[in-house]
């Protein structure tokens, strides 16, 4: 964390119209969880578990896993940690799992697909994160859920989990919140429906953005092409806010642009109260909010969104807003 931005460190990321917001950081390894303190985060709102079996000559054991959430949940003290279950396969993968050749692996056999079709590993992680929750609070979330009937399988696993913990007299999870990434667009076309099986919904917008605009992450010919301020983008997360906010689930955004301060203003204008992001972003995004007036961005972006618009970026006109209203971006 830069040093001008220490004087923020403990400061609450509170907008100019009094709006609350909770930055939280984007995690995977131990080095990590001491960057909470650092930067002043509001917890973990992404830990993405599967960096312990990427950085591994061999699948890490329960014990090992358990060790890790535990730590994990530990270095946060009362701030919460969401955990994201494994979210193997396209651009994450084991050096000890023989790859499945495929034409388009980002669109292929990943993630929570794996899992539901192989079960056990994930049924084990699910068994470490209700062994390191035992006495806490233990939030988990499952990553590429595309249709509501894997959500309710995931959670089936992880209900199954909870129950061998109890037969077994294990010390159980003071309170368990299972939550989804909405990362496809087809999710969003169901946000209704899977609220009624989420206790949270949390945006993949680096996901999200490449599935809904057809243009590969990891392929730098396209990854930039098209701009998550978009108003076609910047419709549908907030037709996604909007959803949520109508079934009393909390909603959050993990992607990247979560931490840049001028997206990261948007997010909150469209209705996002919680951001989760690297832990470069966590300074520079407060010090935006701080000085913003959120229903102001809102006022000028929406007449933008849901009309016959040819423009491919709102990214000037909230520039120029930020300039006017002194917001560091
Ligand atoms: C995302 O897709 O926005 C996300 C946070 O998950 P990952 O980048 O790990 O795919
Ligand atoms: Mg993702």
């Amino acid at each position: 964390m830069a040093r001008a931005y220490d004087a923020l460190r403990l400061k609450p990321a509170k907008t100019k119209d009094g709006l609350n917001i909770s930055l939280q950081l984007n995690a995977g390894l131990l080095v990590d969880l001491p960057q909470m303190d650092i930067s002043g985060a509001d917890g973990i709102g992404l830990f993405r578990t599967e960096f312990q079996f990427m950085v591994s000559d061999f699948m890490p054991k329960l014990k090992e896993q358990t060790q890790l959430y535990r730590e994990a949940m530990d270095a946060a003290g009362d701030r919460p940690v969401t955990f994201r279950t494994l979210d193997l396969g396209s651009d994450k993968i084991l050096p000890y799992m023989d790859p499945v050749p495929e034409e388009n692996p980002a669109m292929g056999w990943r993630s929570i697909r794996i899992a539901l079709d192989r079960p056990g590993l994930m049924r084990y992680q699910l068994r470490a994160l209700v062994a390191a929750g035992a006495g806490r609070h233990l939030r988990v979330m499952f990553p590429m859920v595309t249709t509501v009937d894997e959500m309710v399988a995931a959670r089936a696993l992880l209900n199954r989990e909870v129950e061998r913990a109890k037969n077994l007299a294990h010390e159980l999870p003071r309170k368990i919140e299972i939550g989804v990434m909405l990362e496809t667009p087809s999710l969003a076309w169901q946000v209704n429906a899977v609220c009624d099986h989420a206790d949270f919904v949390s945006v993949g917008a680096n996901d999200l953005m490449q599935f809904f605009f057809a243009a590969d992450r990891d392929n730098s010919r396209v990854s930039d092409r098209y701009d998550p301020l978009h108003p076609a983008a910047l419709s549908i997360l907030k037709f996604i806010a909007a959803g949520c906010k109508m079934n009393d689930t909390p909603v959050s955004v993990c992607g990247e642009i979560a931490g840049r301060p001028l997206e990261a203003a948007c997010l909150v204008a469209l209705g996002y109260e919680t951001l989760s992001m690297p832990v470069t972003g966590i300074g520079p995004v407060k010090s935006a909010l701080l000085a913003l007036d959120a229903e102001k961005l809102r006022a000028e972006i929406e007449p933008h969104l849901n009309i016959n618009t040819r423009l491919s970026s709102l990214r000037d006109i909230v520039k120029k807003f930020c300039e006017r209203e002194g917001i560091p971006v």
